[in-house]
């Protein structure tokens, strides 16, 4: 949706944050915010041209070629992103509110992971970067080989608009304790709440061109990743837009990391208790309304307490409290866009169609008549080849498919294009561990399913190509160089 006239709020964001200041775009496309309970239009947003994103990878480039950030060292770089932290923290209500009314996050999630989760990440990594062996000194044939560690250079991320703040922080985190320089794209969807990011750079005294923050649409995304002072690419979003971004990154030999979509599956073993399972299912499965990419959207439940997993997942839907998520009560807010409501009630329509048996929700919810809201729902007697259980709904809607046995539950937990999460509920911790360790996914939990910031994170297969968070995540923002010296450089 884009507009020249503007109307002006509070919130209104019609700069970007170029080379540490707030820049005007070049161009006059402007987004208009909805928020997604009320569809009411809540501020506007500049959209950023090619122009803006080369103005932001010149400065980004001039930063690490020329500036200082490069030279600095961990110690200096972590008090600075301590300080990037503690200004995200001042603001965390803020923004953790701004993203609610964005993308429908009940405020309660929305206040852990937009408002306090990246302030942790930054902090996590600026401790980390102070341990790291920035050259390690080997003895070699010839003398003394030097394995040093240098930062890849200019990263562009990519984020998108369902976890806009934390997705950014394991992007933008470590490229920073890295020494990287970054451009930060955010989705047009969540054009608002990022540009906190700029606030805290200049507020901690990064270097200017350091951090750089231009908000744009497809075209202009495109031209990041092809840019040619761009190192490497930083991803998170649909395989659809992965795919592209990873086959231009191979054919410009550029670093890629890609966190892309899933079909995640929960498998309920017939030792289960059902108790457990309920406390758990909700954040696995229903977390910002099913947005997320680590949704456990099939649920493997066993022929021999099928219909009692079925009914309890019926159970468990009616129960939650669909509305306005600025409300603490409520649990399911709406979809983020109308186009994102339209997809999930599309699927919701193909699984009407085939011989999945509806057990609650189906469509949107009695009494919400604004709002891009859909009822949590749960299909029955799904089949693994059907569209429900192969497709990233993303969105609260749940695919029931039954099992013969252990082997059967991880054959069909595995028949899947994506392999990003997952998770085992049983009795008996050490069958589920079993179970988990034959299921290809990144993640995998038992008894729960939860983010785990100080492990890596991401997919197998379609889901995506490398990790981050944890110490693989700082990784993926070194280059490895190999020095040859003399034995006069090993250590005496
Ligand atoms: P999307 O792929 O449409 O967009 C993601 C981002 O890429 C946005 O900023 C968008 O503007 C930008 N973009 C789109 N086309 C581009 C192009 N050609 N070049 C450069 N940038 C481009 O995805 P979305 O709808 O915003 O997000 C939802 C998807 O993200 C889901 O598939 C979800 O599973 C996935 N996701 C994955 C993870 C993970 O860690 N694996 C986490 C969150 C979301």
């Amino acid at each position: 949706m884009t507009r020249s006239a503007q109307h002006t709020t509070d919130l209104d964001r019609l700069e970007f944050f170029i080379d540490g200041e707030w820049a005007k775009p070049h161009g006059t496309d402007t987004h208009r915010v909805i928020e997604a309970a009320t569809e009411e239009e809540f501020a506007t947003a500049a959209l950023g041209s090619v122009a803006d994103i080369d103005a932001a990878v010149l400065a980004a480039r001039r930063a690490l070629d020329e500036g200082p950030w490069g030279r600095t060292t961990p110690a200096e770089r972590a008090e600075i992103m301590h300080r990037f932290a503690d200004a995200l923290l001042k603001r965390a209500d803020v923004t953790s509110e701004v993203v609610t009314r964005e993308n429908g996050m009940p405020i309660g999630t929305s206040r852990a992971l937009n408002g306090h989760a990246p302030a942790g990440v930054f902090r996590t990594y600026a401790e980390m970067i102070k341990t790291v062996a920035l050259e390690v000194i080997q003895p070699s044939p010839f003398g003394a080989t030097i394995v040093r560690r240098e930062p890849v250079g200019v990263v562009g991320a990519i984020v998108p608009w369902n976890y806009p703040q934390m997705i950014a922080s394991w992007k933008v985190a470590p490229a920073l304790a890295a020494g990287c320089t970054v451009v930060l794209k955010p989705s047009p969807e969540t054009a608002l709440d990022l540009y906190v990011f700029g606030e805290a750079a200049r507020e901690a005294g990064l270097p200017p061109g350091v951090l750089n923050i231009v908000t744009a649409g497809r075209e202009a995304g495109a031209s990041l990743v092809t840019h040619p002072g761009v190192d490497k690419i930083a991803f998170t979003g649909s395989t659809a837009t992965g795919r592209w971004i990873g086959a231009e990154c191979g054919r410009l030999v550029r670093r890629a990391t890609l966190e892309l979509g899933g079909k995640s599956a929960a498998i309920v073993l017939d030792d289960v208790d059902l108790d457990v399972f309920l406390g758990g299912i909700g954040p696995a499965s229903f977390m910002n309304n099913s947005q997320t990419c680590a949704a456990q959207s099939r649920i493997l439940a066993p022929r021999s307490r099928y219909a009692e997993v079925v009914d309890a997942l019926a159970t468990f839907t009616r129960s939650q409290t669909i509305g306005n998520p600025l409300d603490p009560s409520v649990t399911i807010g709406p979809m983020a866009s109308e186009q994102q409501q339209r997809k999930v009630l599309g699927y919701i329509d193909i699984a009407r169609d085939s011989d999945a048996r509806l057990i609650s929700g189906g469509g949107r919810p009695a009494g919400q008549d604004r709002g891009w809201f859909v009822e949590p729902t749960v299909f029955a007697d799904v089949k693994n080849t059907d569209r429900l259980a192969r497709e990233e709904v993303f969105g609260p809607v749940i695919a029931v498919i039954p099992f013969d046995d252990d082997d059967d539950a991880v054959r069909i937990a595995n028949d899947s294009d994506y392999g990003l999460a997952g998770s085992v509920w049983t009795a008996d911790e050490s069958r589920g561990l079993d179970i988990a360790r034959r299921v290809r996914t990144g993640t995998i939990g038992v008894n729960y399913y939860s983010l785990d910031i100080n492990a890596p994170f991401g997919g197998m297969k379609d889901s995506g190509i490398g990790r981050e968070l944890g110490a693989e995540g700082l990784n993926a923002y070194f280059e490895y160089k190999t020095l040859l010296a003399s034995a006069e450089q090993l250590p005496k």
